[in-house]
């Protein structure tokens, strides 16, 4: 993290400057009737977004809620090792990694063939296979996330809060802006209607979306009249892998999936219950939390298990459901869109895999840079219609993926007399099998405007176009320090070209990684770069180089890698970095990068990597960044 750059402030450096102009303030009482984007919802999609947009201070944001404040307890408690890599990009990881349980182990139990109706360690395995992700797949209170992206956006410019107390009931596409109806729900203003312009509405309002009714869209899928309780409870138990997660498998009784949690006490219990008939819903069967508790001790025999204190309990049923279209246009793609829907709004399934907060934070991560790059006139309008082509394929994988894990978590146990079950050593497998997807690590995109092709893997392989940029640890040149690449990649909406230089003396007149500094200096960043801008600002241009970090001068490398900035133009001494020799650990090996050609590795704001290029491939980095940015003013 880098600040100071205009002049010394004392204080939390992470409280941004507030904006002089006090209209772009956020007001926890009014509601202004004209906003850039309006966001209906505040869980963990919509505070994303709203975290993401209040890094742009000239973009006036608004989120509305119905709820009369943040959320306390309960939901989602499941992070993913990506989305850790994008709290990383907010700021957030090491708070969230330092209050979490990790997930170090699983544990599986099966029926006891000696003792009936009792249970046996099956296996235990390691969570997250080695070397996936820099950071650890946690459990936290998903109140406790949400309060992170809300420090976030209080600590901004334009300090944003949320307008809690505000339902939106309905809204209206025109040519140039959105009309949306939101209406207020506190005693004191009961019944009032607000009406707010918005050039952008985004539903993250949940699985029953109002947003995603007022555009006509329905969530299609099926329920798998399967009904599950969750607890977050306190309890006695000698059950031996309590601190593990574990997933259960009963003779007779059903499931249970252990997740322990965060501050060394607390469990999440998900309790398989009733088999519901065919059409029929959850609430018919008015299962109470004395059913739940009952059901898990019977789970657990012959382990003892004594619910003491139960702080967030709720039943529901595991259905897998996906609405067609993510944005107002999609149905035609006759214009760009200007309304979309994000998280829950979009897709349902079950939580067995842990997957609802994390593909809706990152549904939210995908839009949030493309927002802030059209309304700042970086790009057009055009590409917003990215965000829905390239999350709803990724939703239709998660329920797809999530319909046979659920399935098969709720199948009976494999016997004579249910020959389609499940067996346990097959349950486990799967789980290991399927580890990179449930860690987040295997969303692709495909190849478009926004993918480029993989004319060039072989320059980077273990940089795969489409995929999200896999970190490794480098050292930073000017002061030493170890990092992990992906921390230089902050949720700033700026492209990131890392550039893997060759063998040779970086610093040489006709070095290939001086080459391409003067070309992005002179060609690529004037042309699509505010005027006034830094030079840094739509393309971050950074360096590893091959050289341990003191054979190399810094004083010689090229002026873009060491730019001066803001108005006092000190220089950024943080673009330039070496392999972390000491640990034996080099990223040119560990990324397949190639030694002698080097590689160019194009990232997008969202951490994806958008492009592998040769070092030279100056026309085609060009043509890239034409394909969907618009020259600047
Ligand atoms: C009761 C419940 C239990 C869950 N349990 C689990 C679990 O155990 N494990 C798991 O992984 N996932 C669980 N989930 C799912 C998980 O919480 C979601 O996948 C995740 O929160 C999705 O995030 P989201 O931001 O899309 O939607 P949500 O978190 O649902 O947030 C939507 C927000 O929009 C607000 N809203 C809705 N309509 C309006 C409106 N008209 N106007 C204004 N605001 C509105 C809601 O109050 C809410 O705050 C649960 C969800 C619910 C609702």
């Amino acid at each position: 993290m880098q600040f100071y750059l205009d002049k010394f402030r004392p204080g939390d450096p992470e409280v941004l400057e507030p904006n002089p102009n006090p209209a772009a303030l956020a007001d926890t009482d009014a509601l202004p009737t004209e906003v850039d984007v309006l966001i209906v919802g505040c869980g963990p999609a919509g505070l994303t977004l709203a975290a993401q947009l209040s890094r742009f201070p000239d973009i006036k944001t608004r989120i509305v809620e119905q709820k009369a404040g943040p959320l306390q307890i309960g939901q989602a408690d499941g992070i993913a090792c990506r989305s850790m890599e994008m709290f990383q990009a907010f700021a957030m990881r090491e708070r969230v990694e330092r209050e979490a349980y990790w997930v170090n182990e699983t544990a599986f139990w099966k029926p006891s063939a000696e003792r009936p109706g009792e249970i046996v360690r099956s296996g235990v395995i390691q969570d997250v296979e080695d070397g996936i992700a820099p950071y650890p797949h946690v459990i936290i209170n998903q109140a406790r996330v949400h309060e992170f992206f809300l420090d976030i956006m209080a600590r901004s410019p334009n300090r944003l809060v949320p307008n809690y107390n505000r339902r939106f009931v309905g809204l209206d596409v025109g040519a140039e802006a959105v009309t949306a109806r939101i209406e207020r729900i506190d005693e004191a203003h009961k019944g009032q209607i607000e009406t707010v312009r918005a050039r952008y509405v985004v539903g993250a309002d949940g699985a029953r979306s109002s947003v995603r009714e007022a555009l006509g869209f329905k969530l299609v899928g099926d329920y798998a009249n399967q009904a599950w309780g969750v607890m977050d409870v306190l309890a006695v138990t000698d059950f031996p892998d309590i601190r593990k997660k574990c997933l259960i498998q009963s003779e007779r009784e059903g499931n249970v999936l252990v997740i322990p949690r965060e501050g060394g006490y607390m469990l999440r219990i998900y309790v398989e219950m009733d088999k519901l008939a065919e059409n029929e819903r959850v609430t018919s069967r008015a299962i109470t939390l004395d059913d739940i508790v009952r059901a898990a001790q019977r789970i657990f025999k012959p382990y003892a298990f004594e619910a003491k204190s139960v702080s967030w309990w709720s039943v529901y049923e595991v259905g897998q459901r996906i609405t067609d279209h993510f944005d107002d246009a999609s149905p035609t793609r006759e214009r760009d869109p200007r309304v979309f829907i994000m998280g829950d709004a979009c897709h349902t399934h079950s939580a067995k895999a842990g997957q609802g907060l994390n593909v809706s934070v990152q549904d939210a991560f995908n839009l949030g840079w493309k927002l802030a790059a059209v309304l700042e006139q970086r790009a057009p309008s055009s590409l917003l219609s990215t965000y829905s082509s390239e999350r709803r394929a990724i939703a239709q994988n998660l329920i797809d993926f999530d319909r046979e894990w659920s399935g098969m978590m709720a199948a009976p146990l494999k016997s004579p007399e249910t020959p389609h079950g499940v067996d346990p050593a097959d349950l486990q497998a799967y789980f290991v099998q399927q580890g990179r997807y449930t860690a987040g690590v295997v969303t692709r995109y495909a190849r478009s405007a926004l993918t480029g092709g993989v004319e060039h893997q072989e320059l980077a392989r273990g940089f795969e176009v489409g995929t999200r940029f896999h970190s490794a640890p480098v050292v930073r040149l000017a002061d030493a320090k170890a990092i992990e690449l992906i921390e230089t990649m902050e949720a700033d909406g700026r492209f990131r070209l890392i550039a893997f230089a060759d063998r040779g003396d970086p610093t040489a007149a006709g070095s290939k990684i001086r080459a391409l500094c003067d070309f992005v200096s002179r060609t690529l960043a004037p042309r699509f770069t505010p005027r006034g801008a830094d030079i840094d600002a739509v393309f971050d241009l950074r360096a590893v180089f091959q050289q341990g970090h003191r054979a190399l001068a810094l004083e010689a490398m090229p002026p873009l890698l060491r730019p001066a900035k803001g108005p006092l133009g000190l220089i950024d001494y943080e673009k330039l970095f070496c392999p972390h020799l000491k640990s034996g650990v080099d990223i040119f090996d560990l990324r397949g990068v190639d030694r002698d050609r080097g590689a160019l590795v194009v990232v997008r704001p969202d951490q994806y990597v958008a492009h592998v290029l040769p070092l030279d491939g100056h026309a085609e980095l060009a043509a890239y960044f034409a394909g969907f940015l618009t020259a600047a003013l």
